[in-house]
């Protein structure tokens, strides 16, 4: 293609206004011929732009329309600009079906809005979860459309980290998880599950577990009556006796295993915190103290409980318990005879520092991410030896998430560790 140029631009005019040039001196009228060389120049450009106009704004064609010189150059260059738009317009287009497929592919309700709330699109399983209408509700705020307030304060606090549980807007006997993600340039991606069977099957799986350990504490109490009157009646060190201290031991497990089943079926099915109940964390300390003393005796442990008497905590006291003397209890079962133990209670820059450290047992790095699994033990005859079930730590967990926090686990294989945890500032008092 030619290229337009200054110096092409000089000689086509050269050769237009030359001859005019020439004959006005030559007739002696070279301004008058000048003028009217001009006039007809003005009148050649605006045909042109004429055309242009009317190719741009009136006809639908995307034939080229026919220029010359300088006009050819300008229309070829226009006709390029528009092709590339249409391309990119046709990838774009591509893009967003894609887009649009692979979402209303998707098992789950997906909708797409504005930072601001202002719905952009949403696919067919948001009409039926959610009761949008498309292409109705496009430009609708989505606060509208779901009103209720958890979900307004989830998109407010923009803290989507965790999902949001909400009973449906459309069918009460449904829950639904809402997921939303900072999508593209202050656009939001929100996806809806439908999670109404998977919460029923936890649901009876916590009552079935809840109640397989309540019918089971009546006969074990039973039992272990018996089992105490015949410990009466037969002399240790015969074989009857021996058979009777391994059922007290053993009935002794299942009674704990019990226990710590009924306790974590009741932090499970408690999910929210009661911030109305003030606990006194040292009080409860010293009566772990005394706790942790009478059974760290046999051991001759050293105990330091370094208390803060004036954090206090907002919550459940049974769970705080459950929390603090299980790692407690566990130091304590864990540090072989004449070992130390630090428990700490403090403030720290952001809530309440809670740590148990000894120099106990230790754990191998490979068995700490596991630790807090439920029944997992490192040393399955080491901890039936101790009582332990393989719950403790499971307790202590779940107790953790109810106040926003979690449990960190330091620790060096026979040299010691420290199970520690911060309350967030929220629930702390003084
Ligand atoms: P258990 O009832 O068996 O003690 P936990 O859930 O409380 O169950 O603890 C899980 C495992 O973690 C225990 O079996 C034990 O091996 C290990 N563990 C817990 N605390 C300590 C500790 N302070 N020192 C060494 N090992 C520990």
């Amino acid at each position: 293609m030619k290229t337009y140029t200054w110096k092409g631009l000089f000689f086509a005019s050269l050769l237009f206004y030359m001859p005019v040039i020439i004959a006005g001196l030559i007739l002696g009228l070279l301004s008058e011929l000048l003028a009217v060389a001009f006039f007809l120049h003005i009148i050649w450009h605006y045909l042109y732009l004429k055309k242009l106009n009317n190719w741009l704004w009136n006809s639908k064609s995307t034939i080229l329309p026919d220029g010359k010189y300088e006009w050819e150059h300008a229309f070829i260059g226009i006709y390029n600009l528009q092709q590339r738009l249409r391309n990119r317009r046709k990838k774009l287009a591509r893009m967003i079906s894609r887009f649009r497929e692979g979402a209303e592919a998707l098992p789950d309700a997906v909708v797409v809005f504005q930072k601001g709330g202002e719905i952009i699109w949403c696919n067919r399983l948001a009409q039926v979860q959610l009761g949008f209408k498309w292409p109705g509700d496009g430009g609708e705020n989505i606060t509208n459309l779901i009103r209720n307030p958890d979900f307004v304060n989830y998109l407010k606090n923009e803290e989507f980290h965790e999902p949001l549980g909400m009973i449906s807007p459309l069918n009460t006997e449904k829950f639904l998880e809402f997921r939303v993600m900072p999508y593209a340039q202050n656009q939001r991606l929100l996806i809806v599950r439908d999670i109404t069977a998977y919460r029923q099957a936890d649901q009876t799986r916590r009552e079935f577990v809840a109640n397989v350990s309540h019918e089971l504490r009546t006969p074990l109490t039973v039992l272990q009556g018996y089992i105490e009157i015949l410990n009466m009646q037969v002399e240790s060190g015969t074989p009857q006796g021996k058979a009777i201290t391994v059922l007290d031991q053993q009935t002794e497990r299942m009674c704990s295993l019990v226990e710590q089943l009924m306790v974590l079926s009741k932090i499970e099915s408690a999910p929210t915190i009661d911030l109305d109940e003030q606990v006194d964390v040292a009080a409860l300390l010293a009566q772990i103290e005394d706790e942790a003393n009478a059974l760290g005796e046999k051991k001759q442990l050293t105990i330091v409980f370094n208390i803060d008497n004036q954090l206090g905590l907002l919550g459940n006291e049974m769970q705080i318990r459950s929390a603090m003397t299980n790692l407690i209890y566990n130091a304590v079962k864990y540090t072989p005879v004449n070992g130390n133990i630090q428990v700490d209670w403090s403030r720290a820059d952001h809530g309440a520092y809670f740590s148990v450290t000894d120099d106990g047992d230790g754990i191998s790095p490979h068995h700490i991410l596991h630790l807090t699994e439920r029944f997992y033990r490192v040393d399955h005859s080491r901890s039936r030896d101790t009582g332990g079930t393989g719950l403790g730590l499971s307790i202590v967990k779940h107790v953790l998430t109810h106040y926003d926090s979690e449990l960190l686990i330091e620790s060096t294989l026979h040299e010691g560790s420290q199970f520690s945890f911060i309350i967030p500032e929220s629930y702390v008092i003084e």
